[in-house]
């Protein structure tokens, strides 16, 4: 497995390939970047995973300087499911990148609501890498489905010729979705995080026979009284994030949670 660290090295490494398969991470890998990386190598061509905590993409008040990072285990890790190449490049990487913005509908739902800065932070850094590396294809996780749908308008509108796979969620044995901030969480807030997940399908399952207003008032009360801060708890059409009121093919319920300072999204599609 290839580690490259500077621009000019991945360059010339990339001239030798034509089909890559590009999973862009933040590090900290745990089985849910794993699994993306995995459906990467059933690809003809290369797979590349980048590791780079985007500061673009976090506000001066969130937890950049905490965010966990492991290279050297994560790195290992890719050795072991035969990751071709891993590029992690140094904090300057983000210095100099072309601001844009992400798609005004849906960015400004969800969690660019609490977020406004997050989803051009995400847009302009991945613009950066896909200019970079051309992927034939690339990998993002359902866990984050507005990023994965922002991301899929993206390279809609682009020029660039790459097909973008969405991978399901993966999570914990108690059911807690993967996610590097886990690992932010006292040992007590952990067992309290599963209970997320428990809420999430037990509303999910009761949606297409209850007042989906009702579902909210009580699934918010729930959350209320296990400590969690909510920050959203949402129903709403799978493709445009819009808010309904009443139960359609493919609703997405989407949250996202505050537990002692430690964020948390996790979402659903119900069928
Ligand atoms: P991050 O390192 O948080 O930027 O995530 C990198 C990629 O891994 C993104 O496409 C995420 O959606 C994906 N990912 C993170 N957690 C999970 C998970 N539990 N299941 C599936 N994909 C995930």
């Amino acid at each position: 497995m290839q580690i490259i660290r500077s621009v000019k090295d991945l360059e010339t490494f990339l001239q030798q390939y034509e089909d890559i398969n590009f999973v862009p991470t933040m590090g900290n890998l745990h089985a849910g970047h794993l699994s993306l990386v995995s459906e990467a190598n059933k690809y003809d061509g290369i797979t590349l995973v980048s590791i780079f905590v985007n500061p673009l993409q976090f506000a001066p008040n969130e937890d950049l300087d905490i965010y966990p990072r492991t290279e050297k285990q994560d790195l290992k890790e890719l050795e072991k499911i035969n990751c071709d190449v891993v590029f992690c490049p140094k904090p300057d990487f983000a210095k100099g990148v072309k601001k844009l913005h992400a798609n005004a509908d849906l960015s400004k739902k969800l969690c660019g609501i609490s977020r406004p800065h997050f989803f051009h932070g995400i847009v302009s850094i991945l613009n950066h890498f896909f200019q970079l590396i051309k992927p034939k294809n690339v990998f993002f996780g359902l866990k984050d489905y507005q990023q994965y749908l922002i991301v899929k308008d993206f390279l809609t509108k682009s020029t660039l010729k790459t097909n973008i796979h969405g991978v399901p969620i993966v999570r914990e044995p108690d059911g807690l979705a993967m996610s590097s901030r886990n690992n932010l969480l006292t040992p007590d807030q952990r067992l309290i995080a599963a209970k997320l997940s428990v809420i999430l399908k037990d509303t999910a399952h009761q949606a297409k026979i209850k007042n989906l207003e009702y579902l909210r008032v009580e699934g918010i009360k729930t959350l209320e009284e296990l400590n969690f801060k909510v920050d959203y708890f949402s129903f709403c059409n799978s493709s445009t994030l819009e808010e309904i009121d009443e139960f359609e093919a493919n609703t997405l319920l989407a949250i996202a949670v505050n537990l002692g300072g430690v964020r948390l999204i996790d979402n659903f599609l119900i069928q």
